[in-house]
């Protein structure tokens, strides 16, 4: 019988797999018993959607079977089965589900520990198995097949016996080497051990015959004796950790069912268990994450959580229980009154998906903010992963979802230094203070030497220092909050002017015109406006742009876009105050080339304060030596 061989990444990873020497080798057997188990909640599913199919509840476990002498470990299940070529396809080929991210991350660090993250699945037997075969018998169908591969060089696919539908694994282990004692695998208490360590929440019972002893019948009490007998006993305590009590669940175990359940390597940050009664009753078993997924801001990742009801899993990522700005949640939801009859499609609208959906929502936020006022370094490490997502929701759909997410958020205070909410800025804002003040750019460091903090500064007004890309857009788009409106340092009037002031400003710029005409002609069309400084300041010249549309937004735009073509319009503000623009002044009367020379310097000055590429560097830099002389 002709082999067949493996796809070729599925090769290559066999390879990798087996030859590199892996701690946790022992994870194969998880990774077996989760097929088995999964085999068994499609089997279980089927029959609630399809009524020719019927299974009885009681027949569904899985069995280990040792064999010391051969060598051989078996895991059988009472599953849905696979045809033979659903065997080709499936075992064939690598990560049938598994995820993309696998495939490219191979490529990038060939020693990283694939299995841990990944869960490579039905491969990682071959990490312990020189040879493995599976007998499988689909629901339904006649014939069983028979699968067998040494890893190495393909596989063989005949035809075979099983009595029922389901299928057996059949691993003959490897010999023991120094290093290795792939023996212990068939040795009851480290099957038991690992069965308890990884697999003990499956939803079936995973059996095996034990040794054990008993007093024989008729010994007498002073002279007992002792015989060994074998029993079929169940090795993990299947009720699922949600629907245990919770002052039963220690810490570690909720955060080991994390780590194995969702595959990352970090404690969760949060665990929130709860349940409700009501219209819909359901538990739900939560995560807030620590740490971001590598793939968690692509478009591969999935959110949504995982959805049971009455022991049987009916979708893996139900993204309708998960709003979108809270989608790093991991976790769990059970509720025996979903209707389990309808299909998959039909039950994402369900009515009561929605209402568990909210009282999770609800929950999560409140868990959140619970976070942010009793841990807040904790809080501020989940926001340093997750906070861009949060302010994504804060603007999605032009402010949908602000309830929900707008009290979460944190900012950098420049008077703080360091992270604070709007509510904190709020609470402690300045006699007088109308407005909620920020500017956006690249870096904390930058934006704080804007000439319009120190005049905030002055006034003892903070501003808040947005530096990530979606920061601007939060202003924009909640407007006010909490009936304080924001404005952009950089782009709004600052409204600290008295009327007083603006009289005074409009006075000056009567007397200065013939400055101001000169300055423009000189610029042309670089700049739309040029006045005097709007808002105290100690730099000589500072440019503002005039339409809505900041600087900041211009340069995010450009980069979002590379042909965008509608620079915000400039406007140069001159600080008559200034000395260097009193000299100006002075030669603007006297040596008109001179002053030319000086608007140019000027005008390049506000560029550069700015953060805007100057045209011309070269020229700027001869003008600034010729000066020197
Ligand atoms: P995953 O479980 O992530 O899909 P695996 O490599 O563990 O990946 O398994 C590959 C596929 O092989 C499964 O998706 C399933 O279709 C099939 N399979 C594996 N073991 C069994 C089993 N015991 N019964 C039925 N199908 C199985
Ligand atoms: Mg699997």
């Amino acid at each position: 019988m002709a082999k067949k061989q493996f796809k070729a990444e599925s090769k290559r990873l066999l390879d990798l797999m087996i030859h590199s020497i892996y701690t946790h080798q022992e994870i194969f057997l998880r990774e077996i018993i989760s097929n088995a188990s999964d085999a068994m909640d499609k089997l279980a599913y089927t029959a609630l959607t399809d009524d020719k199919v019927s299974v009885n509840r009681e027949e569904l476990k899985i069995t280990l079977t040792r064999n010391e002498s051969d060598g051989v470990l078996t895991v059988s299940d009472r599953g849905i089965g696979m045809t033979k070529e659903e065997l080709e396809e499936n075992l064939g080929t690598i990560c049938k589900s598994g995820s993309l991210g696998f495939k490219q991350n191979m490529e990038q660090t060939e020693d990283i520990d694939i299995i841990g993250q990944f869960g490579v699945g039905f491969y990682a037997a071959f990490m312990v198995s020189d040879n493995v075969t599976v007998i499988s018998k689909k629901y339904g169908e006649d014939t069983a097949w028979k699968w067998t591969s040494n890893g190495g060089d393909g596989y063989t696919v005949t035809e075979a016996q099983r009595a029922y539908p389901g299928t057996d694994i059949i691993m003959t282990l490897k010999k023991d080497t120094e290093d290795e004692q792939y023996s212990r695998f068939l040795k009851e208490w480290e099957l038991r051990s690992l069965v308890k360590k990884y697999s003990d929440y499956i939803r079936y019972p995973i059996c095996m015959q034990v040794q054990k002893s008993r007093r024989k019948e008729g010994s007498s009490d002073e002279h007992p004796e002792y015989e060994s007998y074998t029993e079929m006993e169940t090795l993990n305590s299947m009720v699922p950790i949600w629907q245990r009590n919770k002052k039963d669940v220690t810490a570690e175990e909720y955060n080991t069912f994390y780590r194995e359940k969702f595959m990352d390597y970090s404690e969760p940050a949060r665990v929130i268990s709860f349940s409700a009664e009501g219209n819909v009753s359901f538990k739900a078993l939560l995560y807030i994450p620590s740490k971001a997924p590598f793939d968690y801001y692509s478009k591969d990742y999935k959110r949504g959580l995982q959805l049971y009801s009455s022991g049987v899993m009916i979708m893996d990522a139900c993204e309708d229980l998960l709003p979108e700005h809270f989608s790093f949640v991991r976790g769990v939801v059970d509720s025996q009154d979903l209707s389990l009859n309808i299909s998959r499609e039909l039950l994402q609208h369900d009515r009561q998906l929605k209402i568990i959906a909210r009282g999770i929502e609800k929950k999560i936020k409140a868990e959140l903010t619970a976070m942010l006022e009793n841990d807040r370094e904790k809080y501020c490490d989940f926001f340093a992963a997750f906070g861009r997502q949060l302010k994504y929701g804060a603007v999605a759909q032009y402010g949908a979802h602000k309830d929900a997410t707008q009290d979460l958020l944190l900012f950098y205070s420049n008077r703080e230094q360091k992270l604070i909410t709007l509510k904190e800025y709020i609470d402690s804002m300045a006699e007088g203070q109308e407005k909620i003040y920020y500017l956006a750019g690249e870096s904390v460091d930058r934006l704080s030497k804007m000439p319009q903090v120190r005049t905030l500064k002055d006034r003892g007004y903070d501003v808040l220092l947005l530096t990530d890309e979606v920061d601007e857009f939060v202003p924009q788009t909640l407007m006010t909050y909490s009936e304080k409106s924001f404005c952009n340092a950089a782009t709004e009037d600052l409204g600290l002017q008295t009327e007083e002031e603006k009289e005074k400003l409009k006075e000056q710029t009567e007397k200065k015109q013939s400055l101001l005409t000169f300055v423009k002609d000189s610029l042309g069309d670089d700049v739309t406006q040029v006045r005097l400084v709007t808002n105290a300041t100690s730099a000589p010249v500072c440019l503002v742009p005039a339409s809505g549309m900041s600087f900041e937004m211009e340069k995010y735009m450009k980069r979002m876009n590379p042909e965008f073509n509608m620079p915000a319009m400039r406007i140069l503000e001159l600080n008559p105050e200034h000395p260097a623009v009193q000299a100006l002044e002075v030669a603007v009367a006297t040596d008109a080339q001179k002053a030319k020379d000086y608007v140019t310097l000027l005008y390049n000055q506000a560029l550069l304060l700015a953060d805007l590429p100057i045209s011309d560097p070269a020229a700027y830099t001869e003008l600034v030596c010729k000066f020197m002389k």
